[in-house]
């Protein structure tokens, strides 16, 4: 970019309209893609360079102000561009800047060769822990037939677009800021060098990477949270330059036909007991996650009502640091009442002696009495069916937990 206004650069002057900018850009871009035209690796860069600046109307005003004369030393070397910032716009208190830059794109370059593959789980397994399980994923490596470098080394040849440096300076302004970064050459994805179609290896076809199936076992944890992820040190994706990614596991927790689980506690689902039950006491038995039969009594007068909410301390999941503690088992109480007709008007009489008694009430002279009738179910009825009621079907499904994005395992 040897003194050259970035006007020039686009063949466009500094009146001109932002749709004209566009317009040129899009021309040279085309005509210089390194994909089309690795020899103007440099023209294409330039471009994209100058693009980016004059497609920004803050950007723009920047560069009509202050011009980016000395920009040019900047981008020929990473260290030296934080120095040059600073001297120019002395308000980047530019020494971290450029670090921060880098560093942010090692990053990225670590998360893009990340694997992420959902495992799921029974409640079971995570209340009982000591146990593994596969997962399956594809992730790449090196090709082995050209050693990961897409074909006889001999056939190597410099890359163009960034001299074989592997990289490329960019740089992107936040109001009157300017942060200088690194980020991968595009023509080479970072390696430095190019190979000429005709030598390129037939196996991989000359991307020197494979995508390979692979198997890792995963030790599920007791108490290990519902989404959890597991995190396996470089079993992720080889990317040509740099280390291998990391393999990232999320825990899926199964939806389970007895209880529910919310963090450490577990609820029973669907307890049903009738009135009897509710008024003289009951004792209900289920297995545990452990496979321990447990029975809940509750005594005689101890009046359990409609919806309540009652709790068995320490039978709910483990926890996850210390397996000794546990949470709460909750119950929520359904209460089925018996069908009409149950017992004759003498039966009733009796029924009443036992139960307290009616609120008194008086009725007043020009009362109209009504006769209240069942409402029929959803679709069956007049007032539902026409137009097909509520469609409740979505209503009952359970809930759903995948809110990430990743491969089945
Ligand atoms: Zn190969
Ligand atoms: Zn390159």
């Amino acid at each position: 970019m040897e003194n050259v206004e970035l006007y020039e650069i686009l063949g466009v002057n500094k009146n001109s309209t932002d749709a004209e900018i566009k317009k040129n850009y899009r021309k040279l871009a085309k005509e210089f893609h390194p994909d089309k035209n690795p020899e103007a690796g440099d023209k294409f860069k330039e471009i994209s360079f100058a693009y980016e600046i004059l497609s920004d109307p803050d950007k723009r005003k920047i560069y009509d102000r202050y011009g980016l004369k000395g920009l040019q030393e900047g981008s020929d070397g990473f260290g030296d561009a934080s120095e040059f910032f600073s001297h120019w716009f002395p308000f980047t208190a530019g020494h971290s800047h450029a670090g921060d830059g880098g560093g942010g794109a090692n990053s990225r370059a670590r998360q893009a060769a990340q694997v992420v593959v959902k495992l799921e789980v029974t409640l079971e397994e995570l209340y009982n822990g000591n146990v593994s399980k596969p997962v399956e994923y594809k992730r790449t490596s090196f090709c082995v037939d050209c050693d990961g470098e897409g074909g006889p080394k001999m056939s190597l040849e410099q890359c163009k677009a960034c001299n074989g440096t592997g990289r490329t300076a960019n740089y992107s302004f936040m109001g009157a800021f300017v942060n200088a970064f690194e980020s991968t050459c595009p023509s080479c994805y970072g390696r430095g060098t190019t190979i000429p179609e005709a030598s390129r290896c037939t196996t991989c076809s000359g991307s020197g990477l494979v995508e390979e199936e692979v198997k890792h076992e995963v030790p599920i944890e007791k108490g290990a949270p519902n989404m959890s992820k597991i995190v396996f040190h470089s079993a992720g994706n080889q990317p040509l330059v740099g280390e291998r990614g990391d393999l990232i596991v999320v825990l899926v927790q199964a939806e389970h036909a007895v209880f529910i689980r919310r963090q450490n506690d577990l609820f029973l689902r669907d307890m049903r007991i009738n009135i009897t039950q509710a008024l003289c006491g009951f004792i209900h038995c289920f297995q545990h996650l452990d496979g321990r039969p447990i029975c809940i009594t509750n005594k005689p007068g101890d009046v359990i009502k409609y919806g309540e909410l009652r709790v068995v301390s320490g039978e709910g999941m483990p926890l996850r640091n210390n397996p000794f503690e546990r949470g709460d088992l909750f119950v929520e109480f359904n209460i089925d009442f018996p069908d009409d007709n149950f017992a004759t008007e003498d039966q009733m009489h009796l029924l009443e002696t036992l139960l307290p008694p009616r609120q008194p009430f008086t009725m007043p002279e020009d009362a109209e009495e009504v006769v209240m009738m069942e409402v029929p179910p959803y679709g069956e009825g007049s007032h539902a069916g026409a137009h097909g009621g509520m469609d409740d079907d979505d209503d009952d499904a359970p809930p759903h937990f995948e809110s990430v994005q990743c491969q089945t395992g």
